[in-house]
Order: C-alpha cells, then sequence, then structure tokens
C-alpha cells in the first residue's frame, strides 16, 4: 500500500537539486520493486510503499548533511566498470580515467603479457579497469589500508578479475613481497596539500583524509612513488600518476630527477594537467 506522495511530487518538493532526487529515487525503485530508472517517468503517479518511503527519507536527509551520493548508494560507476565504494576509499573521479587511458594505450602498444602495478589502488578502480579491458595484462594493486583492500578485493570478485589482479597491504613499493619489476606502474596517490581548505568542504569530508592528503606538501608521496620507477620499472618501462591541477612542472621535474625519460604531461577532459608520464632508460 502506497503512503507517500507521488513520484514526480517526492522529486519536485524535495529539498535537493532534481538531478540528486532523481538518483536517490531511482535506487529506491530498484532496490525496492525492481523497476528500472525510467520508472521515474513512466510511472511517475505511483506512491512508494511504508518501507520504501522511509528508506527514501533516509537517503535524503543523508545527503542533505553532505554525505557523498557514491557513498549512500554504495557504487560507482568508473570507466567501463562499476565499483562498490564505501567510506574506507576514495571515490574514484572521472578524471582518473586519463591514468587508465595512458596505460592501455601502452598495453595495446606492447600487445603481450604484461606487468602492471598499481600503487594505493583504494576501491581498485584503476587496477580493475584496466584488468577487465585488457586480458593480457596481469597487475598487482597495494594498498596500506586494510579496509581498502578488503573493498577492492570484494570489488575483484564480482568483477571476476581475481586471477588478473594480485592485490598486497602496505606502503607504496613496501607491499612487494619480492624482487618484481614491471612494464607500468600507475598511481593516484594522497597529492593536496595539508592546509588545502578543499580537504573540509563537500564531498571531501566524508573521504579518507588519508587517500587524499600526504599531511604535507601534497608531493611527499609523489616522489616516493617517482623515486622508487627507475628500480621497479623493466628497462624502457612506463610509470604514469596523477597529480594536482598545479603540479604538473613540480611532477615533470621529479621525474627528470628520477633519470626518467619522454617525461610528458597528459590533460584531462577538462584540458588540466592531471597526469605526467615518464619511461625508464631501455
Ligand atoms: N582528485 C581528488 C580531488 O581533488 C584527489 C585525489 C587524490 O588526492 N589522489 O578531490
Amino acid at each position: 500500500m502506497s503512503v507517500s506522495q507521488s513520484l514526480r511530487e517526492l522529486i519536485s518538493s524535495c529539498e535537493l537539486p532534481a538531478n540528486e532526487a532523481r538518483i536517490l529515487l531511482a535506487h529506491i525503485l530498484e532496490k525496492h520493486y525492481q523497476l528500472p530508472r525510467s520508472a521515474l517517468l513512466s510511472r511517475d503517479g505511483m506512491g512508494l510503499n511504508e518501507q520504501a518511503f522511509g528508506e527514501w527519507e533516509n537517503l535524503v536527509s543523508r545527503r542533505v548533511l553532505g554525505e557523498p551520493i557514491a557513498y549512500i548508494l554504495g557504487r560507482k560507476g568508473f570507466h567501463n566498470i562499476e565499483l562498490e565504494v564505501g567510506p574506507g576509499v576514495l571515490i574514484p573521479r572521472p578524471e582518473t580515467e586519463l591514468l587508465v587511458e595512458i596505460a592501455l594505450t601502452e598495453i595495446t602498444k606492447l600487445n603481450k603479457h604484461i606487468r602492471v602495478l598499481d600503487l594505493g589502488t583504494g576501491s581498485g578502480a584503476i587496477a580493475l579497469s584496466i584488468a577487465s579491458t585488457a586480458p593480457l595484462a596481469s597487475l598487482i594493486a597495494t594498498d596500506q589500508s586494510t579496509e581498502a583492500l578488503a573493498i577492492a578485493k570484494q570489488n575483484a570478485q564480482s568483477l571476476k578479475l581475481l586471477d588478473q589482479v594480485q592485490f598486497l597491504l602496505g606502503s607504496w613499493y613496501t607491499a612487494l613481497t619480492e624482487p618484481s619489476q614491471f612494464d607500468v606502474i600507475v598511481s593516484n596517490p594522497p597529492y593536496i596539500a595539508h592546509e588545502n581548505p578543499h580537504l573540509t568542504q563537500g564531498d571531501l569530508r566524508f573521504e579518507p583524509q588519508s587517500a587524499l592528503t600526504d599531511y604535507a606538501s601534497g608531493l611527499s608521496c609523489l616522489e616516493i612513488i617517482i623515486a622508487g620507477a627507475d628500480q621497479y620499472l623493466k628497462p624502457g618501462g612506463l610509470i604514469a600518476v596523477e597529480h594536482g591541477f598545479d603540479q604538473s612542472e613540480a611532477v615533470m621535474g621529479l621525474m627528470k630527477v628520477a633519470g626518467l625519460i619522454g617525461v610528458q604531461a597528459h590533460l584531462d577532459l577538462a584540458g588540466h594537467c592531471r597526469a605526467a608520464s615518464g619511461r625508464k632508460r631501455l
């Protein structure tokens, strides 16, 4: 029995922006009625039953308090996959797909069985989207958070990619259990400086701070990752890292200091330099 207003009225009277209200309501319709998103239009006169309405009110109030939509839904689309996410992991950002594209371009060019290392994998977004697109790649994905690795492994299992990706616990290269060299190293480390006001605003307030900031200048994790590239890359191997919009010069400088060649900046879809890559000499 319906206890609520119609879907149309729920959206128009909701204090959230209509696009957010629609996302939350579509989630409720899927979960409680197994209805597709299109029901927001095709069944817009229907009301919700007591249980569904209770959940709707709960989700709306969580969002009103600022909780990110991805945590409320427990999932987020990234590149060509969907990931489970929760407060233990950074919410994958669309700009990070740039890193995946750089790695995939390299993998396609090499066209052989290749080994990829993803440092600080979080939800597994980068490693798993590479694995799902490139069956010839085998990956190691690391994280220093047990909570993040549990989510990443769960995602690998749901995507049936567990035999392609191995997960290791630890900080950057120290997570590796045996001496290894890789064709490609990718990383989206924490790069926000500790005093940056964005850390206390919007969605970032709800995300793990250790995935966002290095509690220093913003460059300290990037520096460790880039400094290790020579030891952990095969000759000719490629490293690509994400960084802040204003860190391009600094990160390319670190790559040159580390002896990497062919150092390049990469633009995201918004036209910002958000990634840099370099190569170990042959
Ligand atoms: N791109 C994220 C942001 O600006 C930060 C991610 C990171 O620190 N790696 O919100």
